[in-house]
């Protein structure tokens, strides 16, 4: 097997735990309804099904027929039919804590993924919050636009995009946001890189009716905003942003940092900010009042260094935040309680 295939396989390491907790704010947890999980992500959540070893050896030497590592190590990546390999919710539960995060707010956006999402955090609760919205991206499929977007990508229509219309999407997000365990409405926003112009009527429109539900039900909001910064901020002040509003994986610049800044909105940095080529990103965090910065991983996507390319998990914020603490030249456990103020600020978990 070649070393670049092997790689996909293994989940970053476990790192040294965080000298004081902190929160991953944004994460995608696999559930039922993924399009990457299937049923046996539920199979994974049967108590008992799997004994979490915390700490335990993070080598996953586990391929799609099941050739496990050691059978003590019960936090191993589960295989998950057709798409590769997941790890178990106990697994990555468990070593959020062996790492030093105390809790994930993870996030369902598709009508398929609301329920699930917000049952997984209600089963979890010392340890997951949810949050949930129609992604950007769904939006115009839920009116029934599939032109190409200008990254290359065909759209197809699912079930459930033809069943909801977008005002009866939004409106089941809205009835499940009343759950206790859901701290935010998100992510909603802009995404100008996967939506051709065809759909940016339906995006805003979207955007819009999260905006008037976070508000309404006095949540927290975090935006996807991806190359859409100008008109992100716009609607925003065009409509009145929530009192709590986050830019998720934010992507601006100082410019953005500082409009920020002005409004008091939160920005939310994942791995890309610990890539080379990310200099703006890095730019734009040492701007940004410490006060307004939060950490998430956005997993299973943009692992941050060393662990590029490998999949992503909650426990690995641990390195983003790392990053972050080395690159503003503070203690680590400083830099931790910060973080984890902010996001007790902006979430109340
Ligand atoms: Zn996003
Ligand atoms: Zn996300």
């Amino acid at each position: 097997m070649g070393k670049n295939k092997k790689k996909r396989h293994v989940y970053p390491d476990v790192p040294e735990p965080l000298p004081f907790e902190i929160v991953d704010n944004h994460t995608h947890l696999p559930v039922r309804g993924d399009s990457y999980a299937d049923d046996e992500v539920s199979v994974a959540l049967v108590p008992g099904a799997l004994q979490p070893v915390p700490g335990a050896s993070s080598t996953l030497s586990v391929g799609r027929g099941g050739v496990a590592g050691a059978p003590e190590l019960a936090n191993r990546a589960e295989p998950v039919s057709g798409h590769g390999l997941l790890l178990t919710i106990p697994g990555h539960l468990a070593r959020m804590k062996a790492a030093g995060i105390r809790r994930a707010i993870t996030c369902g956006c598709e009508v398929p993924t609301l329920q699930s999402t917000v049952d997984l955090a209600v089963r979890f609760p010392d340890q997951l919050s949810a949050a949930i919205a129609i992604h950007p991206n769904d939006a115009p499929l839920h009116r029934g636009i599939t032109e190409e977007s200008p990254d290359g990508l065909t759209h197809g229509l699912d079930p459930w995009h033809r069943e909801y219309s977008l005002e009866d999407a939004v409106s089941l997000v809205g009835d499940l946001a009343r759950d206790n365990s859901v701290v935010a409405i998100g992510e909603t926003g802009l995404d100008y890189f996967r939506t051709a112009d065809a759909g940016r009527a339906a995006q805003e429109e979207s955007f819009r009716m999260h905006i008037e539900l976070a508000k309404d039900l006095d949540l927290s909001m975090q935006i996807h905003d991806r190359e859409a910064h100008e008109d992100c901020v716009r609607i925003l002040e065009e409509v009145g942003a929530p009192e709590r509003t986050v830019f998720h994986c934010f992507s601006g610049d100082r410019q953005l940092a500082d409009v920020c800044a002005q409004h008091g909105w939160y920005a939310s940095f994942g791995g890309s900010m610990t890539y080379p080529a990310n200099a703006d990103l890095r730019e734009a965090f040492m701007a940004l009042p410490r006060e307004l910065i939060l950490a998430e991983t956005d997993a299973p996507y943009l692992t941050p260094v060393p662990w590029r390319g490998h999949p992503n998990a909650p426990y690995a914020v641990a390195y983003t935040v790392r990053f972050q603490a080395e690159l503003l030249g503070v203690d680590l456990e400083e830099w931790c309680r910060q973080i984890d103020a902010n996001t007790r600020a902006v979430y109340g978990v």
